[in-house]
This record gives structure tokens, sequence and C-alpha cells, in this order.
């Protein structure tokens, strides 16, 4: 199937783009990489009247660190770019460590990481690594600039706190503490398609202690989602298999993933049990705290 009409933008400044969106408000759509956009819009499940097409702006793409070693990223950041990142690599080791899960290759050369923190897909991985790390989110309009947290920016289905008038101009991710390993671990049927389910997590540790923990999964619940009694369970704990069995049991009686043909809830349950035990024994084995 073919797109439905649409008038086709591309502004050359951010202002232009901005100036666009203010004007035709709901009835447009950011157009970046184009690789979720475009298929929506062939299938007719996504009908903007105007694309405004960001592609031929300059400066988007800048990959930038903190005097605090916090890393910013610009909205023509594309995955296959994150992922020849040695500044992610050293710096954001958790988004770096993301990029190979992302879908194909080819589709990771146009895709940008923040078209798919705005598209907010349930069973994407970066929506979960931001939950995981913390990251904040810079939304503009022509009004402004505003900072969104990481834990109030995804709302539901395909659905964020980014208004119809606002582009998602950069995701910053916290300094990554010396302290602190993680994970990034899924279940797909083949390599490169959405997960089933997926789990990206964060602990900070103090010696073999646990002192801070994220747990963020993907296809487990209508946006990427948190569980903090599971958190909790392992904050005060040792890391290793004792605390990682209490947390996979609370996360798989807690999540109540969506069934699909791909997969029912209950199978999506067992998955998170097993893929929490899975990613926390990864992110420790890292750093030799656990066998
Ligand atoms: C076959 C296939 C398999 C895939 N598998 C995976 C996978 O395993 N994991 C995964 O995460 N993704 C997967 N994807 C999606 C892919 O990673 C996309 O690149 C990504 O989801 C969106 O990035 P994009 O730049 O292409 O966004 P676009 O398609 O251009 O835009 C997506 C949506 O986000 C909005 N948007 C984009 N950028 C901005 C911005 N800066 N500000 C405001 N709104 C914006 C658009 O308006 C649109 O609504 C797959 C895609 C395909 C076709």
């Amino acid at each position: 199937m073919k797109a439905p009409p649409f008038i086709y933008h591309r502004p050359d400044s951010l202002d232009d783009a901005l100036a666009l969106l203010a004007e035709h408000g709901d009835e447009a759509k950011i157009l970046a990489g184009g690789q979720s956009l475009v298929p929506l819009m062939a299938l007719r499940m996504g009908r903007p009247a105007h694309v405004v097409d960001i592609g031929g702006i300059a400066g988007l793409d800048a990959i930038t660190v903190g005097d605090d070693d916090s890393v910013t990223l610009g909205p023509l950041v594309r995955h296959a770019t994150a992922e020849r990142s040695t500044v992610l690599a050293e710096k954001a080791p958790l988004v770096h460590e993301t990029m190979p899960w992302i879908a194909h290759r080819a589709i990771r050369t146009q895709g940008t990481v923040l078209g798919s923190i705005a598209h907010g897909d349930l069973a994407a991985e970066m929506p979960a690594v931001v939950l995981a790390t913390g990251a904040t989110l810079t939304a503009t309009s022509i009004g402004g600039e505003r900072i969104i947290a990481a834990d109030e920016f995804f709302e539901g289905y395909l659905d964020t706190a980014l208004r119809s008038d606002e582009i998602l101009t950069a995701v910053t991710f916290p300094t990554w503490a010396p302290n602190s390993v993680g994970s990034v671990t899924e279940v797909a049927r083949r390599h490169g398609d959405y997960a089933l389910v997926g789990l990206a997590l964060r602990l900070d540790l103090d010696g073999d202690t646990i002192v801070d923990a994220a747990l963020a999964y993907f296809g487990a619940a209508s946006t990427a989602i948190r569980v903090p009694d599971a958190e909790a369970t392992l904050v005060g704990s040792i890391a290793g298999p004792d605390a990682f069995d209490s947390a996979a049991q609370i996360v798989a009686a807690q999540l109540e993933p969506p069934a699909d043909i791909h997969g029912t809830t209950a199978y999506r349950k067992h998955l998170a049990g097993v893929l929490t035990r899975r990613g926390l024994r990864t992110a420790t084995s890292k750093i030799g705290v656990l066998a």
C-alpha cells in the first residue's frame, strides 16, 4: 500500500521546523530516519497531512560530553553512528551496548536514537534504556525548551509527553558512575526483530552490595516500564542468586505483558523472570562481582 497524500516540508533550520509544527499542530509529524513513520503511513496506520523532514538541518547530529561526563545526543544521531561511537562506549556504555540489538544494520543506518525515543514503541529498546539510566529529554517548541525526566516521558502505547508542537531536540544520559554496571538482554524470534520481552538494567554497587537498581522492561506493558518492588528488593542485598531470584519472582508476578500472536501473557511473564536473572548475572559478572 502507499501512504495517503501529504504535504512534504524540508526546512533547513530548527526555527523553520518549529514554526511549521506551531502552524500545523496535530496535523504534522516529524520525519527523522523514517524507519517507523514511513511503514506506519504506508500501512495507513498514520495519516499526517504534513510531514516535516528534519534531515536537512545542519548541526543536529552531535554527540557531546558535558563537564560532568554526561552525554547528550542530538535528533539526527543515527543508531549506526551511536554503535560506532567510542565516546558512547566509554561514557554511556549501556546506550552503546544496546545498538546492535536494535533492528537490522540497514535500518540502523537510517533510524535515529531520538526517533526511537519519540516514537515510544512498547517493544523498542531505547525507551527502556532511557528509564534505566535516568536520562533527561529536551523538548523544544517556538516557545522555548523544557526538560522532561525519564519517568515522566513515556505515557502509554506510542504516546509520550511530547506535545504536537515540540521536537525532541536532545537526550542527555547522566554520568555513568564507576560503580555502575548494566546490561541489555532480550528474547526475539530472530535477531533484529522487535523483542518479545527485553530488559535494560543498571545497578550501582558498593563492593558486592547493591546500593541502587533500575530494571526497565520492554515488550512487557503498553510502554517501557520499571518494576519498583523488584528494584527495592535488590537494594541493600548482596549481588547474587538469592537476590536475583527474589527480584525475578516479583517481576514475573507483577508484570502483565500484552498477548499477541507471538506470545501469550503467561509466556511473556515467564520470559521477564528469566531475563531478570540473566540480565543481573550479565551485568554483575562484567566487574567480577558474581562468578
Ligand atoms: C523491520 C524493522 C525492524 C525494526 N526493529 C526494531 C527493533 O528491534 N528495535 C527498535 O527499537 N526499533 C526497531 N525498528 C524501528 C527503528 O529502530 C526506527 O528507526 C526507530 O524506531 C525510529 O527512528 P526513526 O529515526 O526512523 O524515526 P521516524 O520513523 O522518522 O519517526 C518515528 C516517530 O517519531 C517521531 N519523531 C522522530 N524524531 C523525532 C524528534 N526528534 N522529535 C519529535 N518526534 C520525532 C516521528 O514524527 C514519528 O512519529 C525497526 C524498524 C523496522 C522497519
